[in-house]
């Protein structure tokens, strides 16, 4: 059996995605900035999932431009912030310790170019204090980015109340919410935000494409020179088939939205509540304010990547906490953003569902995990260390 519990690294394309983006390899294969009839319908399909993208989002269509993917909507949106706000002498920004290293190493690069950064604490339930943010802002405050939901823990912020914070005090306000896109609400308006970035492959639409939301009146910054696409900020042929894709994907996973977190959350609390029974285990952020299909568990007295290989020999696919980090011996900086000590932030699992999952699945994990926990334990030399309280 092979179980896919890692659809917080990326999700495989759904059917109905995949068949929305076919003709557009091949009928509508323009350019869209082709004026004859092959490049029109191009641009109609384009235009069309625009549409479609923002009014999900409650967005107006002309507010939204696409992107590479999240990483690439992140820096845009944060560089053009930091630009907007040093022209009028605002070089600084917030943000929190736990982002995804897109907004993390823009901020570092901003921060070499003379930004002030400030970094909100996220406290061990993985959750910003709006107070903190108001405290914290600044009258040279250009920007505060804070994303939706945690890629590593799930915990999902108070947006709505950030945004209103942000407003009042005549703040840009950007949030990183590729992991909420397709799987929680969304309505820019009425949580006041000001940019908003998502990708494709999160929601089971393609991958290598993303959306930045801006909303209108932001002077906006140019991100690629060349031809006039998306309002000439973004030079570049489109990636008509993979633009058509998310939003058709987009548009799928909102559909039963609630009947599906609805069992994805079943799943998750017959996981988690199973996997605590193991000893010296805990789930890492808030227990309930956190994604429907995301678990972060830490074991101690073992390390998270010798846990993940074991698990992928019995054909369970998770993750020590971040695709992008993997392979790196350093404990994950969300987990000790949290405070987690980082002898334990070591021994790391996130295993994230979504509908796409099964409740049989969910038994092959209970079956499966409990026993390789042990026997990594027997092996370490810290585990006898751990359960005589020496450590
Ligand atoms: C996956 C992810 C990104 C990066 O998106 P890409 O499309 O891989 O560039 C950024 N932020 C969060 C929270 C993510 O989960």
């Amino acid at each position: 059996m092979q179980v896919y519990a890692d659809q917080a690294a990326t999700t495989k394309i759904s059917e109905r995605a995949l068949q929305a983006m076919m003709p557009c390899y091949t009928d509508i294969f323009g350019n869209p900035s082709s004026l004859h009839e092959v490049g029109r319908a191009a641009e109609e399909a384009v235009e069309k999932a625009r549409k479609s993208i923002a009014s999900a989002i409650g967005a107006e269509a002309g507010e939204v431009y696409f992107t590479s993917g999240g990483s690439e909507a992140d820096n845009w949106a944060i560089t053009m912030a930091a630009q907007l706000g040093a022209k009028k002498g605002k070089k600084h920004l917030i943000s929190s310790a736990f982002e995804h290293h897109a907004v993390l190493h823009t901020l570092d690069k901003l921060k070499k170019e003379g930004f002030e950064v400030t970094l909100l604490p996220v406290h061990e339930d993985g959750l910003v204090r709006p107070e903190e943010l108001e405290a914290a802002i600044r009258e040279d405050t250009a920007l505060v980015t804070i994303m939706f939901v945690n890629n590593e823990v799930g915990t999902i912020q108070p947006i709505e109340k950030l945004g209103e914070i942000c407003r009042q005090k005549g703040v840009l306000f950007h949030t990183d919410a590729v992991q909420a896109a397709g799987h929680l609400p969304i309505d820019v308006k009425e949580m006041k935000i000001d940019m908003l970035s998502m990708a494709g492959h999160k929601f089971h639409g393609p991958k290598g494409v993303g959306a930045l939301f801006v909303r209108k009146g932001i002077a906006m910054s140019n991100l690629i020179s060349g031809g006039g696409q998306e309002k000439g900020k973004r030079a570049g042929t489109e990636n008509v088939p993979a633009i058509v894709g998310m939003a058709e994907a987009l548009r799928e996973s909102l559909e039963n939205r609630e009947e599906k977190n609805a069992a994805v959350l079943k799943m998750r609390k017959r996981l988690t509540e199973a996997v605590l029974q193991i000893p010296k285990s805990r789930l890492n952020g808030d227990p309930d304010q956190r994604i429907a299909g995301n678990m972060n568990f830490c074991f101690e007295g073992i390390e998270g990547e010798s846990l993940l290989l074991y698990l992928d020999l019995q054909g369970i696919c998770a993750s020590s906490g971040s695709a992008c980090t993997s392979g790196s011996l350093e404990p994950s900086h969300v987990l000790l953003a949290l405070g987690v000590p980082v002898e334990i932030a070591h021994g790391s699992l996130r295993i994230s569902l979504d509908e796409s999952n099964t409740e049989e699945e969910v038994d092959y994990i209970l079956q499966t995990l409990p026993g390789v926990v042990k026997r990594l334990r027997e092996m370490s030399p810290m585990w006898e260390h751990i359960q005589k309280g020496e450590v």
